[in-house]
């Protein structure tokens, strides 16, 4: 038993007036077991009490506290304890992991996990070596700005000794700048480094433009009545500086905020920023934290004030006093949770969550998503928007480049084009920066047997094996079996050829071509630690051309960027997915966005197979229009809901069989809900499983919560009758 515990007393053998609970195991449950409570307990909702459940100790928590059980009392099991030492779950966070689970259909259980994931719930009793471990990343923190410190006086006065010699005008000039740079660096870091007393920070003043004022304007006049704002604002508008003073006046009148965004990777730049105005309230918080560090940042928020910034994750917090809730970059698909479940959309959420604390939510994104621009135009939204960039914009150029066009003129030199070259080499040569993105990660995203034709794939999945160099390994990206990559094919020994240019072949084509240039390189494959470096680095003009996935285009504010460039952009188009193009143009558009953030000229570039392409139109800005249109015509959301099921099988007959089966069972009991499927995805078998999936349309109305009820009800009773539990996932607003 922990000591942390008031051991519950063993029952005296009298069992009058026991007093029932109801409790959320972190199990996936359908139903809240009951519990008695030993005479002279008591405990109230969100108390977590330890209980034994088929055979085995959990921390569950008090979903009701006066409950009339529908089963015989004396089969109900007493709890073992009442945890003293763990705060409780408030009502504000149990009302929303019942919208949760409501919604997306799945367990409170479910919910509970993902709210309080296990590593936290045993990280919440080791107090005392949390705050020792907590002082140590302190002290390295510190200790690595003090290096920092160092190193940039340093090359300060290096580079000032280099200018009292220097005559060329030309390197004069790139030798101030650098100083000038640096030095404002060094200001940063001994503004962050300052150790923080006044815990009511008044956070730096913000001063707007006439153009942000005025959005501002809107922005209040929505809130105030009752109402969202969708903040749609070209990249470098100024967007994050209006929430951070949103932010402020929310702190001023002792409100807390919450600041979503996608992935925190992005974060790292922003969380800087943020922690420089509000030093005293700042928190991030993301799922990749420890679990100690996630205990911290529970428990600062269960205190107050605060604003923390983090993933969707953040959600699930203990809020209270919410006065304002952010969501960057709303159109973001990462926001939706895949796997496991809950299966929820963070902005959706997040827009619940706020309305729970009656609190508004501020959207923002250069690209919203459908589904807003849907709400803005049913009122449920105000638009506001922003079309000026905060350091105004010079020429802005696009090129599309037609590789096949330029192969057969022996324009192309590996996976770059002449034209490309050319004008990567002229950027270079201004000091300006180049970011390259290329949607692959790996060396080869494939590796074919020149003798027999076949594809190296994974054993477990259907997919291709994807060649590692450095590693010197095939990878499958899916699941994640590896093996020694020997230049042998497998089937008839013949020699591999590698297919097609992964982002580490790219960054060895660019070093090759650009000799003079630091090339570096930022995917999912660089750990935490040193991506924060790379950032760094780029940021400081350290390095001058950066190559990466997905991952380059959102929300970096690099100050040199003058050229982007997306490598095989086709890699991004026919999808199986009715957002294919939508997602493509947002990418595009966010990439675009990361050049000439400071003024100047920009370009962006993009090199493709098919530049006829109907995606490359829309980037002009009538894409929302035609999409939407699109989306109506063929019953998409947001025009629609969709619910789709995933089904998962190791055995393919009995899958196929079994979804088949599904499907018409689910025809029965939703007669006029449109059913397509059962189909297989384009990776058809994952991690040794094949997969199926069904789609339900559900028409946007009144009708969808018990239509959705009755969806569950078939699909438990179904899985419950084959016995084909845990085979089948529901995904309610699939990404
Ligand atoms: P967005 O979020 O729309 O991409 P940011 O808020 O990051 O735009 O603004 C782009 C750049 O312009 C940032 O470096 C930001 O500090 C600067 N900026 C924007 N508005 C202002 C302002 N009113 N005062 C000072 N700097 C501003
Ligand atoms: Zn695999």
């Amino acid at each position: 038993m922990n000591p942390g515990c008031r051991t519950a007393r063993p029952g005296t053998g009298r069992k009058v007036n026991r007093t029932f609970i109801q409790v959320i195991l972190p199990l996936r449950l359908e139903w809240e077991p009951y519990y008695a409570l030993p005479e002279g307990t008591h405990v109230s909702l969100g108390a977590r009490v330890q209980v034994l459940f088929s055979g085995k100790t959990y921390t569950a928590v008090v979903c009701r506290t006066d409950a009339t059980p529908d089963i015989p009392p004396d089969k109900i099991k007493e709890i073992l304890a009442v945890e003293q030492d763990i705060r409780p779950v408030t009502a504000e966070e149990i009302r929303f992991w019942r919208f949760i689970s409501d919604y997306y259909l799945c367990t409170m259980g479910e919910v509970y996990q993902a709210a309080y994931p296990t590593g936290r719930i045993a990280g919440e009793k080791t107090s005392v070596l949390i705050r020792q471990r907590l002082q140590r990343r302190e002290e390295k923190e510190q200790a690595r700005r003090a290096a920092r410190r160092e190193l940039l006086e340093k090359r300060i006065q290096a580079r000032e000794a280099h200018l009292d010699k220097a005559r060329k005008e030309s390197v004069r000039e790139t030798l101030r700048a650098d100083i000038v740079r640096m030095k404002a660096q060094l200001a940063a870091l001994q503004e962050t480094s300052a150790p923080v007393e006044d815990r009511t920070s008044e956070g730096a003043s913000i001063c707007l433009t006439p153009a942000q004022e005025k959005a501002l304007k809107q922005i209040q006049e929505a809130f105030a009545q009752g109402k969202n704002a969708l903040l749609k604002g070209v990249t470098g508008s100024g967007k994050t500086e209006l929430y951070l003073t949103l932010a402020k006046a929310a702190l001023q009148k002792g409100r807390n905020v919450l600041y979503l965004t996608p992935e925190i990777a992005m974060g790292y730049q922003l969380a800087e920023r943020i922690r420089r105005i509000f030093p005293a309230e700042f928190l991030s918080y993301t799922s990749a934290e420890s679990p100690v560090v996630r205990r911290e940042t529970a428990d600062r928020v269960a205190g107050g004030p605060y604003f923390v910034l983090g993933t969707r994750s953040a959600l699930f917090l203990p809020h209270h006093d919410l006065g304002l809730v952010i969501v960057d970059e709303e159109h973001d698909t990462s926001y939706k949770q895949d796997s496991p479940a809950p299966r929820y959309q963070g902005r959706d959420c997040a827009l619940v969550l706020a309305a729970q604390h009656g609190c508004p939510v501020i959207l923002g994104s250069a690209t919203p998503s459908l589904e807003s621009l849907y709400n803005c135009k049913t009122g449920k939204f105000v638009l506001v928007s922003l079309a000026e960039k905060y350091y105004g914009s010079g020429a802005e150029d696009i090129e599309i480049i037609d590789t096949q066009a330029e192969r057969r003129k022996n324009g192309m030199e590996g996976h770059f084009s002449l034209k490309l070259i050319l004008r990567i080499r002229e950027t270079l040569r201004q000091g300006r920066q180049v970011m390259i993105l290329r949607a692959r990660r790996a060396y080869s995203p494939a590796v074919q047997c020149e003798n027999c034709g076949q594809i190296l794939r994974c054993p477990d999945c259907h997919v291709a094996l994807s060649y590692h160099q450095d590693k010197g390994r095939l990878i499958c990206h899916y699941c994640g079996h590896t093996e020694p990559f020997t230049n042998q094919c497998p089937h008839c020994g013949g020699p591999l050829a590698l297919l097609g240019a992964g982002t580490q072949k790219i960054e060895e084509e660019a070093a090759n071509l650009f000799p003079q240039a630091r090339v570096a390189r930022l995917d999912s494959d660089t750990p935490p630690a040193q991506a924060a470096r790379i950032i760094d680095a780029f940021a400081a003009g350290e390095t001058d051309i950066l190559i990466g996935t997905q991952m380059l285009a959102k929300g970096f504010d690099f100050r040199q960027v003058a050229l982007t460039v997306i490598l095989q952009a086709d890699s991004l188009l026919g999808l199986d997915d009715f957002r294919a193009d939508e997602k493509a143009v947002q990418l595009l558009s966010q990439l675009r966005g990361r050049s000439g953030r400071r003024g100047g000229d920009s370009c962006f570039i993009i090199q493709t197979s098919q530049p006829e392409h109907p995606v490359y139109q829309m980037l002009s800005g009538a894409g929302p229009d035609l999409q939407m249109a699109e989306r109506k015509d063929f019953s998409y959301p947001p025009f629609t809901r969709l619910v789709g099921l995933i089904l998962k099988d190791e055995n393919e007959a009995r899958l196929e069989t079994v979804s088949r089966k599904l499907a018409a069972a689910l025809r029965t009991s939703l007669p006029d809900i449109l059913l397509s499927g059962p189909y297989a995805p384009a990776v058809d078998r994952v991690a040794g499983k094949f997969i199926r999936h069904i789609r339900l349309t559900f028409p946007r109305d009144a009708s969808l919560k018990t239509r959705k009820e009755r969806l569950l009800r078939t699909v438990t009773d179904f899985c419950r009758d084959n016995r084909y539990d845990g085979h089948v996932s529901i995904d309610v607003d699939p990404a």
